[in-house]
Order: C-alpha cells, then sequence, then structure tokens
C-alpha cells in the first residue's frame, strides 16, 4: 500500500512520539560527490534533524560509513548511529557496540586495503578505509567499473571478504548477514511506525523490512522514501512510497515532519 507525501505527514503527526526516523547519508543527507571523505550535510539538514530528535521517540543513520564518520557530521545530537550496516552501533548517549564476529575479519580488510592502495590507486579509483571494510569509489572514474568489479571478486575469493555493491563503488566486507534490513528490525520494536529515506540499491532492503513489519504489526505505519537525485537507481522509485529530489529537499521534509509538533 503506498501512501502520499501529504497522507505521511498527516499520519505522522498524530503519533510522532512513538515513530522511529531512518535515513541512509550518502546522497540522501549530503549530495553525492566526487571526494566522499570530505562531504557535507546538505543546508539545514543538522538543524531539522536536530528538531526531529527533539520530537520522535529515535532518529537514525543507517549507513554503510563507520560509526566514527557519521559521529564528526552528527556528534553532539541525540542520534543512533547505525554504521557499516549495523556492524557498528553508536547509541544516543554516546556508546559505540562493535559485532564481534565483524572486529575479527580486521587483518583481511587491512590487507585487502594495502593491495587496493597498491593496484587500483594509481589507476584513479578512490580507497576508503572504514576499520570493518574498504571501499573502492569509481565515480570520477567511471570506465574502470568492470576491473574494479574484477579486482574485488578475486580479492573476495582470496580473503573469504565478501562484495558489496553500491553507487559507483564496491565494498569489500565482512561476510556476516548485515545490511540495511538487518541494522533496521532490531530498532523497530517499539515503534508504531517508520520512515526510511535512501537513496540506493543498498535501501531496498531498508523498505523491504518495513514492508515484513507493516504486514507483521497490525497498525504499523510504514513511509518510504526514495531520492532520485536525478537518476533514480532501478526499482528503488517503484518501491517507494513517494519520491524526492535530493538531499535539500529531504531537509525541507524533515523541517516540515519536525514542524507538526512542539519539543517536548
Ligand atoms: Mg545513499
Amino acid at each position: 500500500m503506498s501512501i502520499t507525501r501529504a497522507e505521511a505527514l498527516d499520519r505522522t503527526a498524530q503519533h510522532i512520539g512513538e515513530f522511529g526516523f531512518f535515513f541512509d547519508f550518502d546522497g540522501t543527507l549530503s549530495p553525492i560527490q566526487g571526494d566522499p571523505a570530505t562531504v557535507p550535510l546538505a543546508s539545514g539538514v543538522r538543524e531539522a534533524i536536530a528538531r526531529l530528535a527533539a520530537v520522535a521517540r529515535r532518529v537514525v543513520i543507517v549507513s554503510a560509513r563507520p560509526v566514527a564518520f557519521l559521529c564528526q557530521r552528527f556528534g553532539g545530537l541525540p542520534l543512533t548511529l547505525s554504521g557499516m550496516y549495523g556492524l557498528e552501533l553508536g547509541t544516543p548517549d554516546g556508546r559505540l557496540v562493535t559485532d564481534p564476529a565483524a572486529e575479527r575479519w580486521i587483518p583481511a580488510v587491512d590487507e585487502v586495503t594495502a593491495a587496493a592502495r597498491q593496484e587500483l590507486a594509481p589507476r584513479g579509483v578512490l580507497v576508503e578505509p572504514k576499520r570493518l571494510s574498504v571501499a573502492l569509489h569509481y565515480r570520477t572514474a567511471p570506465q574502470l567499473a568492470g576491473p574494479v568489479e574484477e579486482w574485488a571478486r578475486r580479492r573476495a575469493e582470496q580473503t573469504g571478504l565478501r562484495v558489496q555493491p553500491g553507487r559507483m563503488v564496491l565494498e569489500l566486507r565482512p561476510p556476516i548477514e548485515s545490511d540495511k534490513g538487518t541494522a533496521l528490525r532490531p530498532l523497530l520494536s517499539d515503534l508504531s511506525g517508520a520512515w526510511y529515506v535512501g537513496d540506493d540499491v543498498a535501501d531496498l532492503r531498508a523498505f523491504d523490512v518495513l514492508a515484513e513489519r507493516e504486514r507483521e504489526v497490525v497498525g504499523f505505519v510504514a513511509i518510504r522514501a526514495a531520492v532520485t537525485n536525478g537518476s533514480p537507481v532501478d526499482g528503488l522509485a517503484d518501491a517507494a512510497d513517494f519520491t524526492v529530489a535530493g538531499p535539500d529537499e529531504v531537509g525541507e521534509l524533515i523541517s516540515a515532519v519536525a514542524a507538526r509538533r512542539a519539543p517536548r
């Protein structure tokens, strides 16, 4: 069942204190740009998120990024930071919890990171180490999509790491069942409704988990928004209730949601 943006705002306003709000980071709260290390939040997003956190049950950033990176953007706000697809969790009171099964893979990640720096970085691939994984960005060299994919698959076979595709990026990460859906699931149990806003293929898993929750729990309100950024990824807009043009508009949307209720 799909609902419009106006209906979503109405249904949320009635019970916002029982709602959770889940946001992807890259391309959703921050613009897509060449260097992933320096991306800023879109204008107004931090302020809007702060207002939302004051009225909602829970505000969560669900990202492939490490919690340490998310902390730099959102430090000081009472948010839940789900990093590395939930393998790391930063709690609103500032604790960091790491999945012990993922920690064991750090040596393999280090090995692949060193190899990528030697073999891929000189060809124009941006190698981003993330402690529990390594991301290989080819946004600035799109012709390398095929070779990077082949390189990553070979390294995955050698080390036991798993390849996770994204938008102009491949990530090598521990072979642990974790994605945006598993990151989301444990954070839904005390909510009567949830929003998920995302722009990438990985976000489809979160949409799926919200749909499951909607089927399992009578009355649960699931709201899915797809950020299109000019060229939506396959299937995401179809799976969403409505679309949002880009991160600036996400900021406006968050402000609109938060404005429906005064801070408690
Ligand atoms: Mg994204």
